[in-house]
């Protein structure tokens, strides 16, 4: 789960990382306020979505006034904000963060993410921090350097010395650089976070360091036991049909393919993705309907993948083993009958109760197209598609 940089800089602020004092605003009289309350001269106004870039498209300006700090705000409030990371159709901004300018001498990057090679949460930090790094990472790799951190006693403060001095930090910087990485390390590790990441972290004229800009990303799994973290949760920033399907205990994940999956266990799920892929298919989605899947959440399972105006056929693979399939066709024909589905609709099951299952969607009298085994739906879903992946 991402959050929104306000919050993230809230979040590790109450670590002890420094950020610049600043509030968010969700609509132009806010905006002014609290530039009012925050006092100076200058002030940055900072579109809040789900995703970076914003430098680049127009989401981050500097007000050298209050009129300014209004113009910005009324600008980006209510406005698609496209990036190079959001798509062309861009993301809606419902708010903004308004805070101090900094006179920034550098930007440096400095990250953390769990490195699935080692196992290890992993440092990432680079002197070529700001709005440029993919690039750096991408050209110049060896201006990035890593460090992982043993989880048997934590980031050592060797380490972040050495990656102080490694991106070029000196004298008492260094020594704040290690409470920083130190201190998001700690929140790092008591949130459950995948990812943080301060870009820029940047070098202020006096040489403090300070935070300018901060992501942090939670690992969906273990928020039921960080309740502080799920308060952060957006839904707005979210696909409307993952979080439908959450609400009704269904995994979805949404896809760019055309063929609609459901499907129990995310083992099968995965194995239905590859098939399809394998008979040169796209899925459109993910989606386990989990091991009790009764009739209304197999209901509940069409009406999501009917959403995409993209599926043009779906496919319902089956394996049941605490599930039955006579429950299953309960559920695949009171959708049929209710949902009016006017897409192709391919079913394979096995398991359980199949003899059932399968002579109830015969004895229906509804268009149901029955597949031997996995590999025989995939090659009808495709006929059928006439090879079309899209
Ligand atoms: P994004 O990564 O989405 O482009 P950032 O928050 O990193 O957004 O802002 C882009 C750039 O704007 C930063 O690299 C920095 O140079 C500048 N910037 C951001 N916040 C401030 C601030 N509070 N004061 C001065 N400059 C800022
Ligand atoms: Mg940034």
């Amino acid at each position: 789960m991402n959050i929104h940089e306000y919050q993230t800089k809230e979040l590790i602020k109450s670590y002890g990382v420094p950020v610049p004092d600043g509030r968010v605003a969700h609509n132009v009289d806010n905006a002014v306020t609290v530039a009012e309350d925050l006092g100076g001269e200058r002030w940055v106004v900072k579109a809040q979505i789900h995703a970076g870039g914003r430098g680049k498209g127009g989401g981050v300006k500097v007000a050298s006034s209050l009129d300014e700090v209004r113009q910005f705000t009324d600008q980006m409030i209510g406005s698609q904000l496209v990036t190079p990371q959001t798509g062309e159709n861009g993301r809606l901004v419902q708010r903004v963060l308004v805070e101090q300018a900094c006179d920034i001498k550098k930007e440096y990057y400095l990250g953390m993410i769990i490195d699935r090679g080692s196992q290890r949460i992993t440092v990432i930090a680079s002197a070529s921090g700001g709005m440029d790094i993919e690039e750096v990472a991408k050209t110049q790799p060896e201006k990035v350097i890593r460090e992982a951190v043993d989880p048997a006693v934590g980031l050592m403060e060797f380490q972040c010395r050495k990656i102080a001095a490694n991106i070029g930090l000196r004298g008492k910087q260094i020594h704040e650089a290690s409470k920083l990485m130190r201190a998001l390390y700690k929140c790092f590790r008591e949130k459950d976070a995948l990812l943080a990441e301060i870009n820029p972290l940047a070098e202020m004229n006096d040489g403090s360091l300070m935070a300018l800009d901060a992501k942090m990303s939670f690992d969906g799994n273990a928020l039921y036991r960080r309740p502080s973290i799920t308060e952060f949760r957006d839904f707005d920033e979210e696909d409307p049909k993952e979080v439908e399907a959450s609400g009704h205990g269904l995994n979805y994940i949404a896809l760019d393919g055309n063929v609609g999956c459901i499907v129990n266990g995310a083992g099968l799920a995965m194995a239905t993705m590859d098939s399809i892929s394998f008979h040169k298919g796209k899925p459109a989605n993910f989606l386990d309907v989990g091991g009790g899947a009764s009739p209304e959440k197999v209901g509940n399972a069409f009406r999501i993948v009917l959403q995409d105006p993209n599926v043009k056929i779906i496919l319902v693979n089956i394996f049941a083993g605490i599930n039955r399939c006579d429950w299953i066709a309960e559920g695949l024909i009171k959708a049929m009958q209710d949902q009016k589905i006017e897409v192709p609709v391919v079913v394979r099951l096995a398991g359980t109760n199949v003899e059932k299952g399968a002579a109830m969607l015969e004895e229906s009298g509804l268009d149901f197209i029955m597949a031997e085994n996995l590999d025989d739906a995939a090659t009808r879903v495709m006929a059928i598609l006439g090879g079309q992946a899209s």
